[in-house]
C-alpha cells in the first residue's frame, strides 16, 4: 500500500473517532484527538492535504477501500487497470465516480452475507443488524482482549464474518487509540472496513464487569461489538447515538443484564431499543 494511503486511513479514523466521542459524550478526549489530527494533517504533502480537506468538506469518508473490484463507498465497478494501480501503490488514485481516494486492503476480515429468507416479515429496528445467535448473556473472560475475542468468535462461528483473529487485532488497535467504554458500564468496541455486507452487532454481558480501558477504573458490563462497512460509517454514528440514548436509562440496562439466556436477552434488547432504534 502507498505509505500516504496508510497515513490517510489513520487520519480518517481519528476524525471518525472524534465524531464517535462527541456522540458518546466523551468531551475530555477531544483535545488530545484534535492535536493528533492536526499533527497528522500537517505531515501530509501539500497537494494531498488540499485534496483531503476538499473531500472531507463533502463527506466523512475521504479514502475508501476497494472491495471485490468496486469502490466500497459509492459502489462503482472499477476498471481492472485502476484496481491494479491502487494495489501496486506507486501513487494515490481516486474513484472515477465519487472522487474519493482509494486503497487496497490486504487482509481485512469480510462480512459473509447470510442467505436470508424471502418470506416472513420485513426486519425492523435492531433486528436489521443483529440476531438471537449473536447474544452472549454471560461473557467468561476477565479481561478486555478475552471479551473482544469471545464476541468476534461468536460472529465467526455463527457465519457472519471470516477472520475473527483479524477482527480481534483491529478492535484492540481501535481501543488503544481511544477507549470505547463510556459511562454506565457500557462499551462499543468495533472494527471499521469490514466490507461485503451490512453493519452487524453482537451483544455480550459480563456479570461482574471488567476493566475496559477507563481512566477512572470503573468496570464495564455491557459490550456492543460491531463490524462496520466503510460506507456505513455515518449510519454507525446514528446507531451509536440510539444505543447510548437507550442505555443511559437504568431500566434499560437492568432489562438486559437481568437475562441469563440468549433468547430472553434478545427479546429484551429488541424491546428496550424499540423507541430509539427504528
Ligand atoms: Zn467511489
Amino acid at each position: 500500500m502507498h505509505p500516504i494511503a496508510n497515513h490517510l486511513i489513520q487520519l480518517q479514523e481519528l476524525l471518525l473517532i472524534r465524531d464517535e466521542q462527541k456522540v458518546a459524550r466523551k468531551g475530555k478526549y477531544l483535545e488530545e484527538l484534535d492535536k493528533s489530527i492536526k499533527d497528522m494533517t500537517d505531515k501530509l504533502p501539500d497537494d494531498i492535504r488540499a485534496l483531503f480537506g476538499k473531500l472531507h468538506k463533502k463527506d466523512q469518508i475521504v479514502i475508501a477501500p476497494i472491495s471485490n473490484g468496486i469502490c466500497s463507498v459509492c459502489g462503482m465497478k472499477l476498471p481492472i487497470s485502476l484496481v491494479q494501480a491502487v494495489r501496486i501503490g506507486k501513487q494515490i488514485h481516486g474513484c472515477p465516480n465519487c472522487a474519493r481516494m482509494l486503497y487496497y486492503p490486504e487482509s481485512a476480515a469480510r462480512r459473509i452475507s447470510k442467505a436470508t429468507s424471502r418470506v416472513g416479515p420485513r426486519k425492523i429496528g435492531i433486528s436489521r443488524f443483529s440476531s438471537l445467535s449473536l447474544m452472549i448473556p454471560s461473557l467468561e473472560s476477565d479481561n478486555a482482549d478475552g471479551v473482544i475475542r469471545e464476541l468476534a468468535y461468536k460472529m465467526e462461528s455463527e457465519g457472519f464474518v471470516d477472520k475473527a483473529d483479524n477482527l480481534v487485532e483491529e478492535a484492540l488497535r481501535r481501543e488503544a487509540i481511544a477507549s470505547t467504554a463510556v459511562d454506565h458500564g457500557l462499551a462499543f468496541p468495533h472494527v471499521r472496513g469490514v466490507e461485503g455486507g451490512g453493519l452487524t452487532l453482537a451483544l455480550g454481558i459480563h456479570r461482574k464487569g471488567i476493566q475496559f480501558g477507563r481512566a477512572d477504573k470503573k468496570v464495564t458490563k455491557i459490550f456492543f461489538f460491531m463490524i462496520i462497512p466503510t460506507a456505513a460509517s455515518a449510519f454507525y454514528l446514528k446507531l451509536l447515538a440510539g444505543l447510548a440514548e437507550t442505555f443511559m436509562n437504568a431500566d434499560s440496562r437492568k432489562a438486559i443484564t437481568a437475562e441469563k439466556d440468549p433468547e430472553k436477552l434478545w427479546k429484551a434488547l429488541c424491546r428496550v431499543t424499540r423507541t430509539n432504534i427504528k
